[in-house]
């Protein structure tokens, strides 16, 4: 089965919802590098919930989660762009040893240094636009505590997460009560229960029922008798964005001398690439192409107007 993302609305209010199941993604992710399961539950998590929030937000662009841990997980990357092609990778400490159960606090933020942003990057940037990006505070036991509190701090929308990830499976389920407009969005009766409802009923299902239960049967078990408008489902899937241009890019920022240096060391740069384990092979006439295609801009810029 593929993996889908199914967008709802409670008739007559300002209540949405969103399931998702993103475990197909989730397995290819994984056939690159093994994770322990403590990790691997809190990198699913993660890909549920980058999937949840680029189905929701109008914006034509890649949604990046970083979370730069202090503890035995050094670094987790998720991004979703608009078309819900996810990517993510984690990096563990050398020699890390990870048990079942250890918590969120405990894998990323040990000693209170942990680091959590979320990107935007617009697809179509204009000259010089730099990404969006926001702190997330690292104040929870879970992903979704974590990300639930940054909703409600940077955008003021009461926003609930239900997240849950083993090394097989990854869904989430997202509710958002939507801001009423002065009053204006909805005619007639308006439910204005709806959203204590919703809210209520989903935090009836468990963990374990999140994670064994498709989640077609998980609407209709949770809200049989709410009037759903129901979306066509949506198709999330694994892609890398990775490619030779990109890796060119970046080993032209590292510089001439620096790649001159790595040239003389190693003969050849091999790269993979982290997210799909893609490989770039540069020897030393492509690495000598990478800095003499600067444009003529480039050339003829004074040095003091350099931008770094
Ligand atoms: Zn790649």
């Amino acid at each position: 089965m593929s993996d889908t993302l199914q967008k709802f609305m409670f008739d007559n209010s300002l209540v949405r919802g969103e399931l998702v199941d993103i475990s197909e993604a989730w397995r290819q992710v994984q056939l690159l590098r093994a994770y322990p399961p403590a990790v691997g539950a809190m990198l699913g998590e993660m890909m549920a919930a980058a999937a949840l929030l680029s189905a929701n937000l109008k914006f034509n662009g890649t949604i990046v989660m970083q979370i730069h841990g202090d503890g035995p997980v050094k670094l987790m990357v998720v991004e979703c762009d608009a078309a819900l092609k996810l990517r993510a990778t984690a990096k563990l400490a050398d020699g890390a040893q990870v048990t079942d159960g250890t918590t969120l606090q405990q894998l990323v933020n040990r000693h209170g240094e942990g680091r959590f942003a979320i990107t935007l990057d617009p697809a179509d940037k204009l000259p010089g636009q730099q990404p969006y990006q926001g702190m997330v505070a690292l104040d929870g036991e879970s992903i979704s505590t974590v990300i639930e509190n940054y909703m409600m701090r940077s955008e003021q929308l009461d926003t609930k997460l239900w997240l849950a990830a083993d090394l097989q499976v990854a869904r989430g389920l997202l509710l958002q009560k939507l801001p009423d407009e002065g009053g204006k969005a909805l005619s007639g009766e308006a439910d204005t229960d709806a959203w204590n409802r919703a809210v209520m009923l989903a935090s009836t299902i468990s963990h374990d029922e999140l994670l064994s239960t498709d989640i077609m049967t998980l609407m209709q078990r949770l809200y049989w008798e709410e009037t759903l408008r129901v979306f066509e489902p949506l198709h999330p899937a694994f892609r890398c964005s990775c490619s030779r241009e990109k890796v060119g890019n970046m080993l032209k920022m590292l510089g001439k001398a620096e790649i001159d240096d790595a040239l003389a060391d190693l003969g050849k740069l091999e790269i993979n690439c982290d997210f799909c384990g893609r490989h770039y092979g540069f020897d030393k006439v492509d690495c000598m192409q990478l800095f003499v295609t600067s444009t003529l801009t480039d050339a003829v810029q004074p040095p003091g107007n350099q931008q770094h």
